[in-house]
């Protein structure tokens, strides 16, 4: 946290939790790490990390991928079978928007993109509106409905989560979770990992957020959709050799910051949030987790580029409405936020 020994270059960059980086602590796992060939699933430090994330999520097996879009990409793959086909999810979606169109490239799927009609996050009627259950040849029937927790930094209650998931088995529509950031949906609601992953099929649970691990991302799911995964993840070459190098490191950093360096981001968004609230500075959407959403939509053109400089000036890194906080942002970096967002409002 803020406290420890190692102030990081990014103390300072609030633009996504993305950009920790990681301390000597988590660098000297790599020098003591295990080096088999992961190729042949043969490297102790990678099989353990695999084995230890689906342990918390109570899923029968982890696969180990670079990226967090590797996983998702190669979860939602895993659970479809001869297109045409589609998946629905949230129109603000990762796996929808920012993963290259993968899912038209790579699984020849179709996407049908809901609007939550509460504004945060997909509901069982929302989904009921729009999935396309009919074989008829007319259409791209939904195979798989994927979730996303947190979303924009909101949480996705469990009990909507239960009720979506139970309703899709009952329809044969399969799940996923980009769980991207569910570390910090269960830090912040006390929600085990398991008990949220077990109503998905899949589970694609990013490391190299808010955990802090430099590269990395786990897939979980049972024994037979990950047997189908690491074809997937070989096509992709996303199949590496020493990966304890980095596999060690992802490790350490899970074990030291879950829970309770993302509970640290929390407090720090909503310490963020409340000066908001105080000042009658509009967000856009609920301080749940570690994202502070500040609500441009009537403010004038060119608002985000300006707190952009008003923030360079302090000495911190912005990225427009969406502030993003991380375990290694600083004290002095806080006071340098509430600073520029004051100067922004001129309050
Ligand atoms: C960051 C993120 C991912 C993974 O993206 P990478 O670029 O591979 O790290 C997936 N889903 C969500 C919601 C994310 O925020």
């Amino acid at each position: 946290m803020a406290s420890q020994d190692y102030k990081s270059p990014t103390h300072n960059d609030f633009r996504s939790d993305t950009f920790t980086t990681p301390s000597p602590t988590i660098i000297q796992a790599a020098s003591t790490c295990s080096l088999g060939d992961d190729d042949y699933y043969e490297d102790p430090d990678t099989n353990e990390l695999g084995a230890y994330v689906a342990e918390l999520s109570g899923k029968e097996s982890g696969l180990y991928c670079v990226s967090g879009v590797m996983s998702n990409q190669i979860g939602l793959r895993s659970l479809l079978y001869q297109p045409p086909y589609s998946i629905l999810c949230d129109s603000r979606a990762h796996v929808y928007r920012y993963e290259g169109a993968g899912l038209s490239m790579l699984s020849n799927a179709m996407v049908y993109p809901v609007i939550p009609s509460n504004g945060l996050y997909m509901t069982l009627e929302d989904i009921k509106k729009h999935i396309v259950l009919s074989e008829e040849y007319y259409f791209a029937t939904t195979r798989v409905i994927s979730l996303e927790n947190t979303i924009s930094g909101v949480v996705v209650p469990i009990e909507e989560i239960a009720r979506i998931c139970a309703w899709a088995k009952t329809v044969g529509v399969k799940t996923h979770l980009d769980g991207a950031r569910l570390w910090n949906a269960s830090a912040a609601t006390g929600v085990s990992i398991k008990e949220y992953c077990q109503h998905f099929d899949t589970v694609s649970l990013c490391l190299s957020k808010g955990i802090g691990a430099p590269i990395g991302s786990v897939l979980v799911a049972d024994k037979e959709t990950i047997k189908i995964g690491k074809r997937f993840r070989k096509q992709l070459g996303g199949n590496l050799r020493q990966a304890g190098v980095i596999t060690s490191m992802a490790m350490v950093a899970l074990k030291m910051n879950f829970p309770n360096a993302l509970k640290y981001t929390h407090e720090v968004a909503k310490e963020v949030a409340e000066l908001c609230t105080k000042n009658d500075i509009k967000l856009l959407y609920p301080t749940d987790t570690n994202f502070v959403w500040l609500d441009f939509s009537e403010q004038p053109e060119g608002t985000a580029q300006k707190f952009n400089e008003l923030g360079k000036k302090n000495g911190i890194r912005l990225s427009g409405n969406r502030i993003g906080i991380h375990y290694q942002i600083s004290k002095e970096s806080v006071e340098a936020l509430k600073r520029t967002i004051l100067e922004l409002y001129q309050k």
